[in-house]
């Protein structure tokens, strides 16, 4: 498979008759932007700033690092940078984020990994301002969480992703970086 054939769409099986929606052997769920906006502000009001943080980083992790593999399990991308850019791809398809790669240099054999890119209309820097308003710090932490799993899984080493840029504190744009950690 090749990322420009991707269509979510054609993967997804939707079961009523089992409450269920499959994407292969992945359950899915889906919920209003607006009820997981009124969830991450219920956390921000109990726990703060820092532990709603470290909760959306953990949980967007999980989010890619699961949707890497079933990505590399089942739909056998043709080559690496396919299964790579499939990330922004299904992260797009799933209505989180318009997620953009500009650059991609990776080498697994000396360990390197760089990509940037941007992310468009994020949910969660809309759901952050909805309840808030403007943010110090960049506050996509869902997203650069889906973005170090997605990525750690593909490399198999642990990668960060940072936000240099984001929307939710007054930036016109969510920008992503992705290093090796440290
Ligand atoms: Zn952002």
């Amino acid at each position: 498979m090749k990322v420009s054939e991707f269509r979510f769409d054609e993967h997804l099986a939707f079961k009523p008759e089992q409450g269920r929606i499959l994407f292969k052997d992945q359950r899915m769920v889906m919920m209003s932007a607006d009820s997981f906006g009124t969830l991450l502000k219920e956390i921000i009001d109990i726990g703060g700033v820092n532990m709603a943080r470290v909760f959306m980083r953990r949980f967007g992790e999980t989010a890619g690092r699961n949707d890497a593999r079933t990505i590399k399990n089942t739909l056998s991308p043709d080559t690496d940078i396919d299964w790579l850019a499939l990330g922004p791809m299904i992260h797009s398809w799933e209505g989180i984020v318009r997620a953009v790669p500009e650059e991609i240099n990776i080498d697994r054999d000396t360990g390197k990994f760089y990509m940037k890119g941007t992310w468009e209309d994020s949910f969660f820097a809309e759901q952050y301002l909805k309840h808030y308003g403007k943010s110090k710090d960049p506050v996509c932490w869902l997203l650069t969480g889906y973005a170090t799993g997605y990525t750690s899984e593909f490399f198999g080493k642990k990668l960060i992703a940072k936000e240099p840029t984001c929307k939710g504190k007054g930036d016109d744009l969510c920008r992503f970086e992705i290093t090796p950690e440290g």
